[in-house]
């Protein structure tokens, strides 16, 4: 255990290369993994493994993990140990993008009619970052356009000025489970131009376009998602 500890701080060694920031890379390494079905919905995670497959002791896993787990993407089951969470359910996928068609497109519009430039350049910010085709390895690509998406999402609703409605689908990591559903370029290149839209919107400052985009944005991601469940 404390060769392990040891071998962390060796900056050379294995595909974590970054001692200071050790836990952040393990978990967006395992992130990547689940986003992309590296890793299987429902599938065990042992910790053993990712041990040997990353390099690093049993520390920052277990910490990873536990981050993981608050976002409801990894199931700690006691005496067992970790598993990727199932795969959302027809249903859950149905009551998810009703509650999203209820509040979203409301909350778009409210964010509208507040929005100034500084709002604006904070959101043109968090889209543009899903413009981006940084890098070559595409999982990686794919887990950081679903973390933008939603974080792109949570500001307009934060913009939205109710916190209520935000924390609702925060809790949910709707996008997390969304984007689990399929790993395919489709999924994010349609996004990109329904999301210049919903910014052209804010642009204008115009509460029912933003309404209007929002709702086509939501409604198209259902469609293209719905795919998975054939
Ligand atoms: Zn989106």
């Amino acid at each position: 255990m404390n060769l392990s500890n040891a071998r962390e701080a060796e900056p050379a060694s294995g595909r974590i290369q970054r001692s200071n920031s050790l836990v952040e890379d393990v978990y967006e390494a395992i992130f990547a993994q689940l986003m992309s079905l590296k890793i299987a919905p429902g599938s065990r995670i042992t910790v053993d493994s990712l041990v040997k497959e990353l390099d690093v002791s049993h520390t920052p896993i277990r910490e990873a993990l536990g981050r993981l787990e608050g976002e409801g993407l990894v199931l700690k089951t006691h005496l067992i140990g970790y598993r990727a969470a199932p795969q959302i359910t027809k249903r859950r996928f149905d009551e998810l993008y009703e509650l999203r068609l209820l509040l979203e497109p409301h909350g778009a519009a409210k964010a509208a009619a507040l929005m100034d430039e500084t709002k604006l350049a904070v959101l043109k910010e968090s889209a543009g970052g899903m413009a981006r085709r940084e890098g070559k390895d595409e999982r990686l690509r794919y887990s950081n356009f679903a973390r933008q998406d939603a974080i792109f999402h949570d500001r307009i609703m934060e913009f939205a000025n109710n916190d209520l409605v935000r924390q609702t689908l925060a809790f949910q990591h709707t996008h997390f489970h969304i984007f689990r559903l399929m790993f395919h370029s489709r999924v994010t290149e349609e996004a990109l131009d329904e999301h210049e839209a919903i910014l052209a919107a804010f642009a204008a400052s115009d509460p029912v376009a933003a309404e209007q985009a929002m709702r086509r944005h939501i409604e198209h991601s259902r469609d293209r998602l719905l795919l998975a469940f054939d």
